[in-house]
């Protein structure tokens, strides 16, 4: 039987980030994939701000585009902000996870494409993991480590589904288009969000640019009951015909690929960090952040975490992995609960009117500032525009007041 120091399972960005890690390390990893090939399974929009190609080394070869302007367009506001310099990438989500596969196995380790996890059990201290390559018999591998980096299935930590706890939940689905130049050209550096009744009940959507000539247009929906909406709004793929159509303009266009997945998020960070030898990273322990379905770099983050606490686990230094719960709980709780709330209020509670208000109070905020509250959390940004706003139409009412009295006004 095969024998590792570490398998992980899930080649996505948290899985072969960690396996990329230890591999160059020096230990001895196996990186396992179900999908035969980094084409399919290619569900993600795959935004990030600009600091995540340095943070973890990843080349310009794996960037769809370059992006400097954020619109964000509500049923009745639109607003704008755009920089000189570029702010963030769409990556191609293939290519990264391909990229971080070939680091594997270029620092030594093995990436087994086309096996499917089934099962683990112990056996004298270390892990003994049934894995299914594809039309062949399941075989055996040995492992002191396991990790589930299986993303929003948690297929290692909870192997019945039935018995899982609640989860949060979001559908988003992305179609890959291919348009003429002059709309390309329109989106080609700009992220365009929309939300709002008019655009994706109960969720947003969003155009953003790829490669030359092709966009990825999308809409996502949060699971649960609106306080206000029937249950009778448009499928998810109609919201995007309604961007196509009523947004783009297009009579005519090529759709590439359609791709999309559900994620499942735990709220108040409660899920399963590790059981004995198996230790999960990414999405599998919810590090995607409710408010805009955003997990690469932090799937990323929490695989760079881990692959230390593993090294340590491996040398005798630990006996568990309660110090890495702590670890990402202290980084990750209270923006992730902030997220949560505030994602439960806009996609599930607030009318159409309070949406528009909402991106009326973002629209006084700097670029840099609007950045910082999507991208970074620092959430005291949101009661800076409402500041800003209250105190523009505290100036006008003074105005008025002194032009009434014949006085010239002062206030600026
Ligand atoms: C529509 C949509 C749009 C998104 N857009 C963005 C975005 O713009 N920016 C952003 O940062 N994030 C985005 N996300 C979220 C982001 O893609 C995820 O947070 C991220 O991919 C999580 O990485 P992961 O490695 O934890 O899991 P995943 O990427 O889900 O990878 C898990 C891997 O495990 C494999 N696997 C599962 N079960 C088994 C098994 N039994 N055996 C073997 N392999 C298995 C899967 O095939 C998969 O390849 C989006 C998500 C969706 C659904």
């Amino acid at each position: 039987m095969k024998s590792f120091d570490v398998i992980i399972v899930g080649a996505g960005p948290a899985g072969g980030h960690c396996a990329r890690q230890l591999a160059a390390s020096g230990i001895q990893v196996l990186l396992v994939e179900q999908q035969e090939t980094f084409a399919a399974n290619n569900f993600s929009s795959a935004v990030t701000p600009l600091e995540t190609l340095a943070k973890f080394e990843l080349p310009d070869s794996i960037v769809g585009s370059f992006w400097n302007e954020l619109v964000i367009v509500s049923t009745n506001v639109r607003k704008q902000w755009e920089s000189s310099t570029p702010v963030g990438a769409v990556l191609n989500f293939a290519k990264l996870r391909e990229f971080l596969a070939g680091e594997v196995t270029r620092n030594g380790g093995e990436v087994w494409l086309g096996h499917r996890y089934l099962s683990h059990s112990s056996d004298r201290g270390q892990t003994v993991v049934m894995l299914k390559p594809k039309g062949q018999d399941a075989i055996a591998v040995r492992t002191r480590v396991l990790v589930d980096a299986t993303g929003a299935t948690r297929s290692l930590m909870y192997p019945q589904r039935k018995t899982s706890p609640a989860f949060l939940s979001g559908s988003g689905i992305e179609y890959l288009i291919e348009v003429d130049e002059s709309t390309y050209l329109s989106c080609a550096k700009s992220l365009i969000f929309f939300l709002g009744y008019q655009w994706m009940p109960q969720g947003y959507s969003w155009i953003f640019p790829m490669e030359k000539n092709i966009l990825k247009v999308g809409a996502a929906r949060y699971n649960g009951q609106h306080q206000i909406l029937e249950d009778t709004y448009p499928a998810i793929k109609q919201s995007i015909e309604v961007l196509i159509q009523e947004y783009l303009h297009l009579d005519s266009y090529q759709r590439l690929e359609t791709h999309g997945s559900t994620l499942h998020y735990r709220n108040g960070l409660q899920d399963i960090y590790y059981r004995d030898h198996v230790v999960a990273i990414g999405d599998a322990v919810s590090m995607v952040n409710a408010m805009g379905g955003e997990g690469i770099r932090h799937g990323m983050a929490s695989a760079q975490i881990a692959s230390e606490y593993i090294q340590e686990y491996l040398i005798g230094r630990r006996g568990d992995f309660a110090d890495y719960q702590h670890h990402l709980h202290r980084e990750f709780k209270r923006p992730w609960d902030i997220s949560e709330r505030i994602a439960k209020k806009v996609y599930l509670q607030y009318s159409d009117r309070r949406i528009d208000q909402g991106l009326a109070y973002l629209g006084v905020l700097e670029f840099s500032e609007v950045i910082e509250l999507l991208f970074y959390y620092r959430f005291e940004n949101m009661t800076k525009g409402v500041r800003r706003i209250f105190l523009s139409k505290l100036t006008g009412f003074w105005q008025k007041i002194l032009q009434k009295l014949g006085l010239s006004s002062t206030i600026s």
